[in-house]
Parts: structure tokens; sequence; C-alpha cells
């Protein structure tokens, strides 16, 4: 395979080329102005993510890390307290909640959407916790912990299914904190109040990651925090700014956790063209669900939901063997990814938690199995018709082999998933 004929796994330079000199002109005019740390870039920036989640406010961070550091410390969430999130994601999700203090505690995911699966979560509220005779707080039973918040995650673009989740946060006294890392612009049709709502709306906050891979990337490191507490807010700005409000006058210790100005003024830039990219993202994804369609076993295609709108930051599919497949695509000049190849409770860094293998076996199955298909806005109709062949020809090889004949391999055409 030659270098010219590789399919990438994600694709940012061309983005980057043709966005080339307004991108150069940003730091020419940081440079000539010497303003790299804070300053109106950051302000408008902010205003406009802000506008562009349907959120009041909208406060620029370091990194999506920091974000959700920050949005979780800003909400009250601290030392001895416990949240609830899923082994499903990237590490950060958990870091962030033992960073403030706090203990993870995980639920399993659902089947089809990989996100919360709320009715583990009410049965793990309910039976996990007990209440606290004397506050009437929740309790996880293990650790003895307070349990303080819920922190869904929207994993590959596709939101986690948040009215039931946020009624049993109703219902139990806990805040919700989203981790919209991988869904800038998702959306989600609220059946409670009968209304589409983004991404990053729906809790008491949000975090957003804009590494470079996201589906709105700066050049380097950036997170931002949205949400319409405006109290929440403005303690996420002290928390960034090492605990201050005022220069040198420190409410409490805080952190190095700015939103820089040239990675300000180039998310600005990037996000004019995000609404179109998120669009572009889905019409790639259908493309795959055509192509891919027809094939009815061995494969398992993202599921979408009649009652959410997914940005698809990643394309992500099921096969049993799924190391063979990404070295048999590897082999045609296709990169993928995995995402998570070992869900967090399984993680050597959270042996401390005392989780055991088969806890969550629906996200150890996602781990075994999941496997990321190249997605990004620029990906064309002939890369997607290689990459399809490449995943038919391993998949049907793969279904006939384990059949007596060839010939059993049924290709039937499935009716494309609408809910
Ligand atoms: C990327 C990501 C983060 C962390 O963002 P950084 O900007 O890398 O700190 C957190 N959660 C999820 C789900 C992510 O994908």
């Amino acid at each position: 395979m030659t270098g010219t004929n590789k399919i990438p796994f994600l694709d940012l330079a061309s983005v980057h080329a043709e966005l080339e000199e307004e991108l150069v002109e940003v730091f020419r005019n940081a440079l000539r102005s010497a303003a790299f740390i804070g300053g109106p870039a950051v302000e408008q920036f902010e205003h406009e993510f802000a506008e562009f989640c349907d959120t009041r406010f909208c406060v620029g961070v370091g990194s999506g890390t920091d974000a959700l550091r920050f949005a979780l410390m800003a909400a009250g969430v601290g030392l001895d307290d416990a949240v609830v999130t899923v082994p499903n994601t990237f590490i950060a999700t958990a870091e962030a909640i033992s960073q403030c203090g706090a203990l993870p505690r995980f639920v399993d995911v659902d089947e089809r959407t990989y996100n919360m699966d709320a009715g583990r979560l009410a049965d793990y509220l309910a039976d996990g916790c007990v209440r606290n005779d004397r506050n009437g707080k929740l309790v996880d039973r293990q650790t003895g912990r307070g349990v303080k918040a819920i922190v869904p995650v929207h994993l590959y673009g596709q939101m986690a299914d948040m009215d039931p989740i946020l009624e049993l946060a109703e219902k139990y006294d806990l805040l919700v904190i989203e981790d919209g890392c991988q869904a800038h612009g998702a959306e989600y049709s609220a059946r409670r109040d009968n209304c589409w709502k983004k991404a990053g709306s729906m809790g008491r906050a949000a975090a957003f990651s804009f590494y470079p891979g996201k589906n709105l990337g700066a050049c380097g490191e950036a997170g931002a925090v949205t949400t319409n507490d405006a109290e929440l807010a403005q303690k996420v700005r002290v928390l960034r700014d090492h605990g201050q409000a005022r220069k040198y006058y420190h409410e409490m210790e805080g952190y190095n956790g700015r939103l820089d100005s040239i990675q300000a003024g180039i998310l600005r830039i990037k996000l004019r063209h995000l609404a179109a990219w998120n669009e572009k993202r889905r019409e790639c994804a259908s493309r795959y669900q055509e192509l891919l369609g027809s094939v009815q076993e061995g494969i398992v295609l993202p599921y979408a939901p009649s009652w959410a709108k997914a940005v698809y930051h990643l394309y992500v599919v099921r096969v049993q063997n799924r190391d063979q497949l990404q070295k048999h695509l590897g082999d045609a000049g296709i990169g993928t990814g995995i995402h998570y190849p070992i869900p967090l409770h399984l993680q050597k860094a959270y042996r401390n938690l005392g989780y055991r293998k088969g806890d969550f076996p629906v996200s150890e199955g996602a781990a075994a199995e999941a496997l990321s298909l190249p997605m990004y806005p620029g990906l064309g109709y002939v890369q997607q018709e290689r990459i399809v062949r490449q995943v038919l020809d391993f998949v049907c090889g793969e279904t006939s082999a384990r059949t007596s004949s060839a010939s059993s391999v049924r290709l039937t055409t499935l009716a494309v998933q609408g809910g």
C-alpha cells in the first residue's frame, strides 16, 4: 500500500490547510499585541460557545479535564463524596472526580448506546446506597461515602439518555455534570420539556474538551465549562486562575487552568464551521449505515435512537474478532482506533476502587469488540466505499468460516435504523 493510498483514522491537516491564512493571522495578532493570556479573544469565544450550546455562560479553561474538575468543584463536590459515572469512557472522567477529592463509583452502560444505563443507575441508587438516618443523605453502601453527583458521558458524540437520569437526580437530590467532551453540538429530545436540547445545557454544568482531535479542536490544549448558573460560572473563573477574582487577592487555592488567547482565537474561527462539520460527520455516518446495513451477521453498527441527534465524534462498530479486523484494515492502509481497550474499573490506576472483572459486563464486552472506523468531515465517498469493502471482506469471510458454506452468508437489507 503506497502512502498516498492510506486512509487515516483522522485527518486534521486538511481542515487546517483550508483555514491556514485565518489561523496564522490569529498567531500574528497575538505576537503583535503580546496578549497571550486572557483578553478579548477568550471572552468572545466564551460568549460564542455559550450561544452554540444554548447556555447562559461558558468559561474557557486549559483542557477538558480541567473543565470536568472545575465544574465538579464549583458545584460543591469534594472530599468524602462519591460521584457516579460509567467505566466505558476516557480516564479523564474519573480522574476529575478523584482529583477533587471524591471517589468514582461506576454503573454499567446501555448495550446499544454505550452510554450510562439509567436502569442500572436506578438499581445502584436504590440497592447500592442507603439513606443516612441523621441527615437523610444518600450513602454508598460499600464505601460509606455520600453520593453527591452523577456524571453521564455523551460518548462517541451520542447523547446519554438524559430524561431518566435527570429524574433520578431530582429524586435523590444529586447534581448532574455532563461530560460533553465528545459531543459538541449533539442534541437530545427532552420528552419532559418536549423540545430539543443541546449537549452541555442539560445538567447543572458541563465539560467540553477542545483537544485537537475533538469535533471542535484547538491547536493545542483547551476546554470549557458551560452552565446556566451564574455563581457556578464565577467559581470556575476563580478556580482556573489561582483562586483570584482580582490579581493577587486569593479567595482560595485554585489552579493554573486558563484558556490562552491564541487557542481562543483559533477556536473562534473553527467554531464558525462546527455545525457544517457535524453535518458532514452525520452524512458520513449514514453512508456507512447504507453501505454496511446489508450485513445481518457479524457486525453491530451504531444505534441511532429517535430521541437524539449524534455528532459522530467516533463511528464505532462491534465485531467479535476486533483485533483481527483492525489488523486486516491496517494491512489495507486503513487507520482505526479502539475506544477504549480497557474499561476504567479494570485499569491498573483504579485497582484501589475494588472492582473486579465481570462487574460491568456491557462495558467489558464493548472494550473487547469495539472498533472505531475513520470518521472526519472530509472523509470521501470513495474512501468510505474502500473501507466498507475491506470490512465486508473480513466480516463475511469470518461468518462463512463459522458456518458450513459461504452460501449461507445472508446479505439481507436491514432497514435504516430510526428508533
Ligand atoms: C477528551 C476527553 C476528556 C478530556 O479532555 P482533555 O481536553 O484531553 O483533558 C474527558 N472526557 C472525555 C469523554 C473525553 O473524550
